[in-house]
């Protein structure tokens, strides 16, 4: 009895390895950051979403991404169990400071420890010039990452500690490459069989969202985008670009403000600021359209519990998880609703 069995397993590891079994792979999207805005509530970070990519058995993580480095966007990361030296490329959507100044703190650190490399890839939009006679650049940003550090003394403190550092400071480690945004999705970076593309989008100038492609599956994330009609009237607040890059795809990670903001809500939130943000209704309505399975809001304005957002108050007090999955309901949007918390996360193919 024992033979045979012993014989069965090994006839059928035999068999297994003559027609290897292809390993499944994985996509999981997780929240690093969920604070919509520059305040903070109950310590949640500053808007970022990590996209890993891999093996089932090394649970997805070959590739990580990160889209926006909001505060405290290293802390999430670890306890996601990425060291920051371990992300393969980093995106930013625009150059508020709500979504960018985590990047100093995790830069520095990868500098501290990973001077060796590899470098990082910054993916972002080119220089844009605003209307009102300045200009926003990635490039710049990036250049000066470390310059507070380096202008104390503290980055010459730790070179003479440690030689093997490199003596530019953290800029040395990041690879720029910006893309000049287009109303059609372009390819900004790939690797193996992932790739990511971008698409022009209405916040700020130079604002861009970004879908990644994966054999397991796709995610679109939309950051801050709004509708290039800036304010009433207009069919809806959301990205017609935004809407073309998500056709079929199987995740939607949005920036969302709650209508309580809008106008009527007597919060006293400035509308234009309202107004170029998506609503929680029409990214319901959008979801649909385009045919997404599973809607993830982040940015959440104002945080699900919170009295005010930042100085506006809510006359009729915090909003609920069921304020915001309501409010996508009203679309008739059929897929899964997920309200935004930090360390989040969805994983496809979704196992039941
Ligand atoms: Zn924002």
């Amino acid at each position: 009895m024992f033979r045979t069995l012993i014989s069965g397993l090994l006839f059928s590891a035999g068999a297994l390895m003559a027609q290897p079994a292809l390993a499944e792979n994985c996509l999981k999207v997780t929240l690093t950051g969920t604070q919509g805005g520059p305040p903070v509530f109950q310590g949640q970070a500053g808007a970022g979403t990590l996209v890993q990519y891999g093996s089932e058995e090394n649970k997805c993580n070959d590739m990580r991404l990160q889209f926006d480095t909001g505060r405290g966007t290293t802390q999430r990361l670890s306890q996601a169990g990425v060291p920051v030296g371990k992300i393969d490329a980093i995106f930013l959507s625009h150059l508020h400071s709500d979504h960018t100044e985590g990047l100093a703190d995790m830069m520095q650190l990868r500098w501290h420890f990973n001077s060796g490399g590899p470098k990082v890839d910054l993916v972002c939009s080119e220089e844009t010039k605003s209307p009102l006679g300045f200009s926003l650049s990635c490039e710049r940003f990036a250049t000066h990452i470390g310059d507070a550090l380096i202008n104390s003394g503290e980055i010459a403190q730790r070179l003479a500690e440690n030689k093997k550092r490199l003596p530019g400071g953290p800029a040395e480690l990041i690879n720029v490459k910006d893309f000049k945004p287009q109303d059609e999705a372009q390819e900004v970076w790939s690797k193996g069989d992932v790739t990511v593309s971008a698409i022009r989008s209405t916040h700020i100038p130079g604002h861009a969202s970004y879908r990644v492609d994966t054999p397991a599956g796709s995610v679109v994330i939309g950051g801050d985008a709004g509708n290039d009609v800036r304010k009433p009237p207009r069919e809806t607040s959301t990205s017609g670009q935004v809407e073309k890059l998500a056709q079929g795809a199987d995740i939607v990670v949005h920036s969302t403000i709650h209508p309580v903001m809008g106008p009527d809500g007597g919060t006293g939130f400035p509308p234009p600021i309202y107004f170029r943000q998506s609503n929680a209704t029409d990214l319901g309505h959008l979801a649909r359209r385009a045919g997404v399975k599973h809607l993830m809001l982040t940015h959440l304005i104002p945080p699900v519990g919170a009295p005010r957002q930042g100085p506006y108050k809510l006359p009729e007090g915090a909003l609920t998880n069921e304020d915001y999955t309501g409010a996508v309901a009203e679309s008739g949007f059929d897929g899964t609703t997920i309200v935004g918390q930090d360390l989040v996360s969805l994983t496809l193919p979704v196992k039941n």
